[in-house]
């Protein structure tokens, strides 16, 4: 089945009888069991519940995988997943990483007694040098945020094959729609699925799948035992936004490709990222892993006073955090997503005050034009 009738279809599991097209909130904790020792396949909902059944067999089926498991956030999601290490273990992580990722590494992690080292992981080699005899993983997103620097998955997991280590790959950015890590030899795809699987800017939600049977068992394990699981609700609501995934990408992609060509044009832009731009370093092997760019990038503007100017004058963009959604968004990574990395090791990452990362939603591209040309104009 294509894609795009998965993302309305999604799962063929039926779960109730009334023909009813939308999938039913089953808003219960508990199952009431039809005899002793038996089971309706659902007991408690931390467990399991219907309408988070349904969202996880689709994620799964949409990714490539066996199994998908919903968490509350993407936090929740790479949290539970990094509790299938042990003090000791070590794990090499791409250093331009979603903020949070890596607070959560830095601080929470490392607590734990776990070692995580920052390397470009765009280089094979750069990894390869960061391997120990206790190195357990290696944790990619790609593209990267905000500086949009893509990896090679498959070369990547090439390099994790030969070291016996899993490859766990963020897919927050471009979604299964454009990018199947597990295909190209992923062990763990994480989301964030507050982000364009649901994409409406009003929900939280985070997912991991795997292809691997004993992984997603355990996976399952953590999962339960942890309890950081989707609600029913907002499992409906990210079924519902699945529904229109891949229409709002290819419409997101379109407008993120005319502003980013736009930008180039303007005087007070100095520099433009977005791998849909052949002279960005990651356009040829996006062209070979992807079937798409993505609506994200990310800018820099000729001094601090335009990019404050720029967040203050726009209006119908928002200044806020977050991506993926229907409106369109605008971030200033030094004070938000990133604000928690020392100043030395941001700026070494080209993470400046003159830095704005965009967010393209669904309003038209001369809208979003216009808005942008009065706010540069101040
Ligand atoms: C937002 C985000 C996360 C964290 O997800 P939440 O749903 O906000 O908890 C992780 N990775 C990436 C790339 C993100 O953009």
């Amino acid at each position: 089945m294509d894609f795009t009738t998965l993302c309305v279809h999604g799962s063929d599991k039926k779960y109730d009888t009334t023909g009813a097209i939308s999938i039913p909130i089953f808003q219960s904790a508990t199952f009431a069991h039809p005899g002793v020792g038996q089971s309706t396949g659902f007991d408690y909902t931390r467990s399991q519940n219907p309408t988070r059944e349904y969202l996880e067999q689709t994620i799964a089926r949409l990714e490539g995988g066996l199994d998908a498991m919903a968490f509350s956030s993407g936090m929740a999601a790479v949290a539970t997943m990094m509790e299938l290490f042990s003090p000791g273990d070590h794990i090499i992580a791409s250093d331009d990483l979603y903020g949070g990722t890596h607070r959560l590494f830095n601080h929470v992690s490392a607590k734990n007694g776990l070692k995580v080292s920052f390397t470009d992981t765009s280089d094979p080699d750069a990894v390869m040098q960061h391997i120990r005899p206790e190195t357990k993983a290696v944790f990619v997103e790609t593209p990267t945020n905000p500086m949009m620097h893509v990896t090679d998955i498959e070369a990547a997991a090439q390099v994790c094959r030969q070291h016996g280590l899993k490859l766990i790959v963020d897919n927050t950015f471009l979604t299964p729609y454009f990018q199947k890590p597990l295909l190209l030899g992923a062990d763990i795809v994480l989301h964030s699925g507050t982000k364009y699987l649901g994409g409406h800017n009003d929900t939280l939600a985070g997912f991991l799948v795997v292809s691997d049977p004993e992984l997603s068992e355990r996976l399952r394990f953590l999962c339960k035992t942890i309890g950081a699981c989707l609600s029913p609700f907002d499992s409906w609501l990210l079924i519902r936004g699945l529904k229109t995934l891949p229409v709002r990408l290819e419409r997101q992609q379109e407008t993120a490709i005319k502003i980013s060509r736009w930008l180039l044009d303007q005087k007070q832009i100095k520099a433009v990222y977005y791998p849909g731009l052949p002279e960005h370093p990651g356009y040829e092997i996006s062209l070979k892993q992807t079937t798409g760019f993505g609506a994200m990038l990310s800018f820099k503007t000729d001094c601090q006073e335009t990019a404050c100017r720029l967040l203050e004058q726009v209006s119908l963009i928002q200044y806020a955090e977050s991506l993926g959604g229907t409106e369109t968004l605008i971030t200033y990574p030094m004070l938000q997503t990133h604000a928690d990395i020392p100043e030395e090791e941001r700026l070494a990452k080209g993470i400046d005050d003159s830095l704005l990362r965009l967010s393209i939603g669904l309003e038209s591209t001369g809208d979003l034009i216009e808005d942008l040309s009065r706010a540069l104009k101040g």
